[in-house]
Protein backbone atom coordinates (compact mmCIF):
# COMPACT_ATOMS: atom_id res chain seq x y z
CA UNK A 1 0.00 0.00 0.00
CA UNK A 2 1.60 3.30 -0.88
CA UNK A 3 4.89 1.91 -2.35
CA UNK A 4 4.87 3.77 -5.03
CA UNK A 5 4.28 7.27 -3.67
CA UNK A 6 6.59 9.59 -3.02
CA UNK A 7 7.42 10.07 0.80
CA UNK A 8 7.82 14.03 1.64
CA UNK A 9 9.09 15.12 4.89
CA UNK A 10 7.76 18.27 6.26
CA UNK A 11 9.51 20.15 8.44
CA UNK A 12 7.29 23.39 9.98
CA UNK A 13 6.83 24.65 13.51
CA UNK A 14 3.36 26.67 12.78
CA UNK A 15 0.55 24.09 12.63
CA UNK A 16 -1.84 26.12 10.16
CA UNK A 17 0.97 25.89 7.80
CA UNK A 18 1.69 22.63 8.51
CA UNK A 19 -2.12 21.06 8.50
CA UNK A 20 -2.40 23.17 5.34
CA UNK A 21 0.31 21.85 3.42
CA UNK A 22 -0.10 18.20 4.83
CA UNK A 23 -3.67 17.85 2.97
CA UNK A 24 -2.97 19.35 -0.30
CA UNK A 25 0.10 16.70 -0.42
CA UNK A 26 -1.78 13.53 0.79
CA UNK A 27 -5.07 14.84 -1.85
CA UNK A 28 -2.10 14.63 -4.20
CA UNK A 29 -0.98 10.82 -3.60
CA UNK A 30 2.11 12.17 -1.59
CA UNK A 31 2.98 10.11 0.84
CA UNK A 32 3.61 12.93 4.15
CA UNK A 33 5.71 12.62 7.05
CA UNK A 34 6.13 15.63 9.29
CA UNK A 35 8.59 17.09 11.96
CA UNK A 36 8.00 20.48 14.23
CA UNK A 37 11.81 21.20 14.48
CA UNK A 38 15.11 20.85 13.22
CA UNK A 39 16.20 18.03 16.01
CA UNK A 40 13.11 16.17 14.55
CA UNK A 41 13.11 16.72 11.21
CA UNK A 42 16.89 15.54 11.23
CA UNK A 43 15.47 12.23 13.18
CA UNK A 44 12.46 11.87 11.22
CA UNK A 45 14.47 12.44 8.16
CA UNK A 46 17.64 9.51 8.85
CA UNK A 47 15.01 7.28 10.23
CA UNK A 48 12.21 7.80 7.11
CA UNK A 49 14.69 8.78 4.23
CA UNK A 50 12.09 10.79 2.11
CA UNK A 51 12.35 11.47 -1.23
CA UNK A 52 11.87 15.21 -0.75
CA UNK A 53 11.79 17.53 2.40
CA UNK A 54 9.99 21.09 2.41
CA UNK A 55 11.43 23.09 4.97
CA UNK A 56 10.37 25.99 7.46
CA UNK A 57 13.87 28.30 7.94
CA UNK A 58 12.24 29.95 11.34
CA UNK A 59 12.54 27.16 13.67
CA UNK A 60 12.19 27.09 16.86
CA UNK A 61 15.33 24.98 18.21
CA UNK A 62 17.74 25.99 15.21
CA UNK A 63 17.96 27.58 12.12
CA UNK A 64 16.50 25.55 9.26
CA UNK A 65 19.91 26.09 7.30
CA UNK A 66 21.46 23.95 9.87
CA UNK A 67 18.86 21.22 8.42
CA UNK A 68 20.74 22.09 5.16
CA UNK A 69 24.02 22.03 6.12
CA UNK A 70 23.42 18.38 7.94
CA UNK A 71 21.59 16.62 5.33
CA UNK A 72 23.89 17.74 2.86
CA UNK A 73 26.82 15.91 4.43
CA UNK A 74 25.84 12.64 3.04
CA UNK A 75 22.86 13.30 0.82
CA UNK A 76 21.45 14.87 -2.31
CA UNK A 77 17.79 14.60 -1.24
CA UNK A 78 16.22 17.32 -2.92
CA UNK A 79 15.10 20.42 -0.17
CA UNK A 80 12.06 23.33 -0.95
CA UNK A 81 12.86 25.97 1.93
CA UNK A 82 9.26 27.85 3.18
CA UNK A 83 10.57 31.68 3.79
CA UNK A 84 9.03 34.80 3.96
CA UNK A 85 9.15 36.81 1.45
CA UNK A 86 11.47 39.72 3.17
CA UNK A 87 14.39 37.38 3.60
CA UNK A 88 16.05 37.25 0.38
CA UNK A 89 19.20 36.98 2.05
CA UNK A 90 18.09 33.88 3.84
CA UNK A 91 16.99 31.94 0.65
CA UNK A 92 20.11 32.76 -1.18
CA UNK A 93 22.20 31.47 1.49
CA UNK A 94 19.46 27.96 1.64
CA UNK A 95 20.08 27.84 -2.28
CA UNK A 96 23.83 28.20 -1.73
CA UNK A 97 24.05 25.87 0.78
CA UNK A 98 22.58 23.09 -1.44
CA UNK A 99 18.55 23.59 -1.23
CA UNK A 100 17.17 22.92 -4.73
CA UNK A 101 14.14 25.83 -4.36
CA UNK A 102 12.21 28.05 -2.12
CA UNK A 103 8.89 28.65 -1.83
CA UNK A 104 7.97 32.90 -0.42
CA UNK A 105 4.89 32.58 2.20
CA UNK A 106 1.89 33.08 2.20
CA UNK A 107 2.08 30.56 -1.37
CA UNK A 108 -0.95 28.86 -2.86
CA UNK A 109 -1.64 24.99 -3.77
CA UNK A 110 -0.85 25.23 -7.09
CA UNK A 111 2.30 26.39 -6.61
CA UNK A 112 3.19 24.29 -3.64
CA UNK A 113 2.38 21.18 -6.20
CA UNK A 114 4.21 22.90 -9.18
CA UNK A 115 7.59 23.59 -7.02
CA UNK A 116 6.94 19.78 -5.71
CA UNK A 117 6.49 18.43 -9.02
CA UNK A 118 9.41 20.30 -11.16
CA UNK A 119 12.27 19.73 -7.93
CA UNK A 120 11.54 15.74 -7.91
CA UNK A 121 11.70 15.99 -11.69
CA UNK A 122 14.91 17.85 -11.69
CA UNK A 123 16.45 15.33 -9.34
CA UNK A 124 15.75 12.88 -11.80
CA UNK A 125 17.32 14.56 -14.53
CA UNK A 126 20.48 15.07 -12.48
CA UNK A 127 20.53 11.39 -11.37
CA UNK A 128 20.29 10.04 -14.94
CA UNK A 129 23.32 12.68 -15.45
CA UNK A 130 24.48 14.20 -19.08
CA UNK A 131 20.48 13.46 -20.06
CA UNK A 132 20.85 16.52 -20.98
CA UNK A 133 24.08 16.97 -22.27
CA UNK A 134 23.77 17.02 -26.12
CA UNK A 135 19.92 16.62 -27.45
CA UNK A 136 18.10 19.81 -27.06
CA UNK A 137 15.75 21.57 -24.61
CA UNK A 138 12.21 22.60 -26.03
CA UNK A 139 10.04 25.43 -24.15
CA UNK A 140 7.08 26.37 -25.50
CA UNK A 141 8.66 27.69 -29.38
CA UNK A 142 11.83 27.87 -27.77
CA UNK A 143 14.63 25.36 -28.91
CA UNK A 144 17.76 25.04 -27.78
CA UNK A 145 20.70 22.82 -29.44
CA UNK A 146 23.51 21.60 -27.42
CA UNK A 147 25.69 19.95 -30.18
CA UNK A 148 24.97 23.18 -32.54
CA UNK A 149 24.96 25.48 -29.20
CA UNK A 150 22.02 27.32 -31.17
CA UNK A 151 19.11 28.86 -29.57
CA UNK A 152 15.95 29.08 -31.80
CA UNK A 153 12.56 30.89 -31.62
CA UNK A 154 9.77 29.57 -33.60
CA UNK A 155 12.55 28.43 -36.00
CA UNK A 156 14.74 31.82 -36.11
CA UNK A 157 18.31 31.66 -34.76
CA UNK A 158 18.74 33.72 -32.27
CA UNK A 159 22.50 35.23 -32.24
CA UNK A 160 23.69 35.33 -28.71
CA UNK A 161 27.38 36.02 -27.73
CA UNK A 162 29.12 32.96 -26.06
CA UNK A 163 28.52 34.46 -22.78
CA UNK A 164 25.00 34.54 -23.72
CA UNK A 165 24.42 31.26 -24.86
CA UNK A 166 26.50 29.80 -21.84
CA UNK A 167 23.78 31.41 -19.40
CA UNK A 168 20.60 30.25 -21.36
CA UNK A 169 22.29 26.57 -21.63
CA UNK A 170 23.29 26.55 -18.02
CA UNK A 171 20.00 28.00 -17.04
CA UNK A 172 18.06 25.62 -19.19
CA UNK A 173 19.55 22.38 -17.93
CA UNK A 174 18.29 23.23 -14.43
CA UNK A 175 14.95 24.65 -16.10
CA UNK A 176 12.38 24.92 -13.34
CA UNK A 177 15.10 25.69 -10.35
CA UNK A 178 16.37 29.13 -9.07
CA UNK A 179 20.03 29.48 -9.63
CA UNK A 180 21.84 32.18 -7.51
CA UNK A 181 23.66 35.19 -8.77
CA UNK A 182 26.66 33.27 -6.99
CA UNK A 183 26.07 29.86 -8.52
CA UNK A 184 25.89 31.60 -12.45
CA UNK A 185 28.68 33.29 -12.01
CA UNK A 186 30.68 30.85 -10.33
CA UNK A 187 29.68 28.69 -13.62
CA UNK A 188 30.08 31.20 -16.55
CA UNK A 189 33.21 32.88 -15.15
CA UNK A 190 34.96 30.83 -12.59
CA UNK A 191 35.69 33.61 -10.30
CA UNK A 192 33.69 37.12 -9.05
CA UNK A 193 34.93 40.38 -8.23
CA UNK A 194 32.87 42.91 -7.62
CA UNK A 195 31.77 44.01 -11.49
CA UNK A 196 30.44 40.70 -11.35
CA UNK A 197 26.72 40.90 -10.74
CA UNK A 198 26.39 43.90 -12.46
CA UNK A 199 27.93 41.96 -15.88
CA UNK A 200 25.78 39.59 -15.44
CA UNK A 201 22.54 41.63 -15.40
CA UNK A 202 23.84 43.38 -18.60
CA UNK A 203 24.06 39.82 -20.12
CA UNK A 204 21.30 39.21 -18.83
CA UNK A 205 19.20 42.11 -19.87
CA UNK A 206 20.61 41.29 -24.12
CA UNK A 207 19.29 37.89 -23.45
CA UNK A 208 16.02 39.10 -22.54
CA UNK A 209 15.85 41.47 -25.24
CA UNK A 210 16.77 38.50 -28.10
CA UNK A 211 14.48 36.40 -27.00
CA UNK A 212 11.89 39.27 -27.27
CA UNK A 213 10.67 39.72 -23.79
CA UNK A 214 9.19 42.86 -23.12
CA UNK A 215 10.21 44.17 -19.78
CA UNK A 216 7.88 42.68 -17.30
CA UNK A 217 7.36 39.69 -18.69
CA UNK A 218 8.47 36.27 -18.39
CA UNK A 219 8.12 34.21 -21.13
CA UNK A 220 11.42 31.92 -20.63
CA UNK A 221 13.30 32.82 -17.77
CA UNK A 222 12.34 34.59 -14.28
CA UNK A 223 14.17 37.54 -12.57
CA UNK A 224 13.69 36.04 -8.73
CA UNK A 225 14.40 39.85 -7.65
CA UNK A 226 17.70 40.06 -5.18
CA UNK A 227 17.84 36.32 -5.18
CA UNK A 228 18.79 34.77 -9.01
CA UNK A 229 17.43 33.86 -12.65
CA UNK A 230 15.04 31.00 -13.60
CA UNK A 231 14.31 29.22 -16.82
CA UNK A 232 10.35 28.56 -16.99
CA UNK A 233 9.95 24.44 -16.94
CA UNK A 234 8.20 23.12 -19.80
CA UNK A 235 5.18 22.32 -17.49
CA UNK A 236 5.00 25.36 -15.82
CA1 LIG B 1 8.38 28.96 11.46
Amino acid sequence: MGNNKYKLLVIEDESNILSFVRTILEANNYQVIVAKNCAEGKLMYSSHIPDLVILDLGLPDMDGLEFITYAREFSTVPIIVLSARTQESDKVSALDLGANDYITKPFGTEELLARVRATLRNNRYSAESGALAGGKYVLHDLVIDYDKRMVMIANNNVKLTQTEYNIVAYLSAHAGKVLTYASIIRTIWGSSDSGSIKKLQVNMANIRKKLGSKPGENKYIINELGVGYRMCDENE
